[in-house]
């Protein structure tokens, strides 16, 4: 039998996937993130936690967990992280307990994450996990962009535009590849991913039953 699928499908719910958005910061990727999960009531977001300072214009609880250091320390000893690294001299992880909990309730779960938790993502939930890559159309525009944005000092941006070359070498290991050089389009794409990825075979849990129903001659 090489379908997991339950012999009952209607007592269980659909089965979830992850999906991991990465991006060198300042392509786009946190903009497409907030249009996506407008517009897609199934799909939630993993809040990851981090020891970074808080940004002008973000909150606490609904960006990222700030945390501590030491807080950081005991949530990966207490193996509450999914997965968690180090980018930029800082810690970012995944919170374990709210994707379960999400994925188990039927939806799907979006993660702003970079190549190394997409890695390790792959590696825990392997055929569940669609891995999108954004890339920007030039490294020209990618500075724009981070110097636009006006929240972190030159240096800052020196050491994110080498950050995103270093990013942007992992490009193969994600499923799919975008350049973000019209929004909207970029946008459309990746809800063309998402849709067709829920329609794959092995996460339509209802299929079986209704196809052993289509089958039954009538009467
Ligand atoms: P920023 O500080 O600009 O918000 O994020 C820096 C980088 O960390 C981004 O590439 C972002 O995708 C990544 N990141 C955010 N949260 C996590 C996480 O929980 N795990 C991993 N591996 N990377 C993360």
């Amino acid at each position: 039998m090489p379908d997991r699928l339950p012999a009952d499908p209607h007592h269980m719910k659909r089965r979830g996937l992850l999906f991991v958005l990465s991006s060198p910061s300042g392509a786009g990727k946190s903009t497409i993130a907030r249009m996506l999960l407008a517009s897609e009531p199934e799909l939630s977001l993993s809040v990851s936690a981090t020891t970074r300072a808080i940004r002008r214009g973000e909150e606490d609880g609904r960006d990222y967990h700030f945390v501590s250091l030491d807080k950081f320390r005991e949530m990966a000893a207490n193996h509450e992280f999914l997965e968690w690294a180090h980018v930029f001299d800082q810690r970012y992880g995944t919170p374990r307990a709210p994707v379960d909990a999400m994925l188990s309730d039927g939806k799907d779960v979006l993660f702003d994450i970079d190549w190394q938790g997409a890695q390790q993502l792959h590696q825990i939930a392997g055929g569940d996990v669609v891995r999108v890559f954004i890339l920007p159309p030039s490294m020209e525009e990618l500075r724009r962009r981070l110097e636009g944005r006006a929240t972190d000092a030159q240096e800052i941006i020196e050491r994110r535009m080498s950050r995103a070359d270093a990013e942007i070498s992992h490009w193969d290991g994600y499923d799919y590849v975008l350049v973000n050089d019209d929004v909207e389009s970029c946008y459309a794409k990746v809800k063309t991913i998402l849709a067709a990825e829920r329609l794959k075979r092995s996460r339509q849990t209802g299929l079986i039953g209704f196809i052993r129903k289509l089958r039954t001659p009538a009467g």
